[in-house]
């Protein structure tokens, strides 16, 4: 295999030829068509020049991580915004969701007794698949947001603007900067009174149960730092990766370095010559990216791009992913079988959950990929409705209800739900309906400020936590 500078490399051979570019030869879904096409070689030029985000030990940790998942060790919790603004790069919003994610993920430890593994939509969820290149606003027919690495949120900001490209590098870099620096400095720091905030809670015999739940977790917390466990244990220090869709190739292929596998660094025998490092593709912009619903066609430019990279990734699977395709999609992404490699993210909707997902994990599970894969629930992608007023929500009952039928079904078949996927938020926002709060349709005009999909807020987002951990527990 050689790269795109015509260099040959140490990894194994990928047939056909596979570079960081050769995704330009395909067709392919959702791309920009810039006005200003210099500008953006301007900017991928940039990019290339600046140094990777992530280094590859990351990454390979993360993969570590997720072969335990796949083995039903672990349980992976992935959550942040629908689109990411470079607004949210802001000290409070970041460590927001890094404390939440923290306290969904004791829950979940509470609940299913098993490590978890925390990724976070942050530090990079910059670009958004539209169905429409064209949207309605004020009765005139405008380009559609697709998010900030495009184009801006403002009507007069609606044309793609290639800088952006390099805004989103530095965005992701300064807000993946402080994530790293809040975890070493001690915001994960488990000794510190937590706080739970089930006032919110109106039926008694669930606030009965969370509140036990919560005092077991400070019970166990207390005394982990009354022994000196936690130092000990690392509890006072935790990983976080990060995640975006990969779906701005010009992006991504700007950030695909050719790298040693830090895996392949082996202490020579002595007297012998150090062996030359194995070195492999890593998109260096975020850990774990994954290919969105729309743009997962076979033959198409996103799944040759990600055919190529070493890191893990995710696969949007849906109501409209023919059986057929899947196991197409995991010999192309993983020939290799590695364990954890692929991470399975269905979205089906609580009404047909029950259809599709079983035939789905019959086809995997009975094939060469038994036990390959991490299967994870996104229950908020196929629960999407508009209110009368044309509001965009969800309802929290139905994005528990198809997480309540994953468990089952996975349960029933053998197989392992091994995550879930959510889009979230540590902010006290009215997007979704439901959850304990029962927030109703009037109350979504409070607080409404995703640009895109609706989020769960702090307390649904806990409450979902608690739901699942029930789950496991009874
Ligand atoms: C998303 O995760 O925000 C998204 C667009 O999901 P999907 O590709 O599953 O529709
Ligand atoms: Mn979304």
């Amino acid at each position: 295999m050689t790269d795109s500078n015509g260099s040959s490399n140490g990894s194994s051979a990928k047939t056909p030829e596979w570079t960081p570019d050769s995704w330009r030869s395909k067709p392919i879904k959702q791309a920009p068509d810039y006005p200003n096409k210099a500008a953006v070689t301007k900017s991928v030029a940039e990019l290339k020049r600046l140094p990777p985000i992530v280094h590859p030990r990351e990454i390979v940790r993360l993969k570590e991580h997720l072969r335990d998942v796949a083995r039903g060790e672990a349980f992976l919790l992935q959550g942040g915004d629908c689109a990411e603004l470079f607004d949210y790069c802001e000290q409070s919003v970041i460590e927001s969701k890094i404390k939440l994610l923290l306290q969904m993920s004791l829950v979940l430890i509470w609940g299913a007794d098993k490590r978890i593994v925390r990724i976070g939509r942050m530090a990079g969820q910059y670009a958004k698949p539209r169905s429409s290149p064209m949207e309605t606003v004020d009765g005139k027919q405008v380009p559609s947001f697709r998010g900030d690495i495009l184009n801006g949120y403002q009507l007069d900001e609606r044309e793609l603007d290639p800088q952006r490209l390099v805004k989103a590098y530095h965005h992701s870099a300064a807000t993946l900067n402080y994530i790293r620096a809040s975890i070493a400095s001690g915001i994960a720091d488990l000794h510190r009174p937590l706080d739970w905030g089930l006032g919110h809670v109106r039926d008694p015999a669930l606030k009965a149960k969370y509140s036990e739940a919560v005092k077991f977790l400070t019970d166990m917390l207390r005394f982990m730092h009354t022994i000196g466990a936690a130092q000990n244990d690392k509890l006072d220090t935790v990983d976080l990766f990060t995640s975006h869709e990969g779906l701005l190739l010009e992006y991504e292929e700007s950030l695909t370095r050719l790298l040693d596998d830090p895996l392949s660094h082996t202490v020579p025998a002595p007297g012998q010559p150090r062996p030359t490092p194995r070195k492999e593709y890593y998109d260096t912009s975020a850990h774990f990216l994954w290919i969105g619903d729309r743009t997962r066609q076979i033959d198409h430019a996103h799944v040759e791009f990600f055919r190529g990279i070493a890191n893990p990734i995710g696969v949007k699977v849906g109501p409209s992913t023919p059986t057929s395709d899947l196991l197409a999609l995991l010999r192309t992404l993983n020939p290799s079988r590695e364990e954890g490699k692929i991470t399975l993210i269905t979205r089906y909707g609580a009404d047909r959950v029950g259809d599709l997902l079983p035939q789905h994990i019959r086809a995997v599970e009975d094939s060469e990929y038994k036990r390959c894969v991490v299967w994870q629930c996104d229950p908020m992608h196929g629960n999407t409705k508009s209110t009368a007023t044309g509001i965009k929500t969800r309802h929290f009952k139905d994005i528990f209800e198809e997480l309540r039928q994953t468990l089952r079904i996975h349960k029933e078949q053998g197989s392992y739900l091994g995550g879930v996927h959510l889009e979230l938020t540590g902010d006290a926002v009215t997007e979704c309906l439901g959850g304990s709060e029962g927030l109703d349709e009037d109350d979504l005009s409070t607080n409404y400020t995703s640009f895109c999909d609706p989020r769960l807020n702090e307390k649904q987002a806990l409450e979902l936590a608690f739901l699942v951990a029930d789950h496991y527990r009874c």
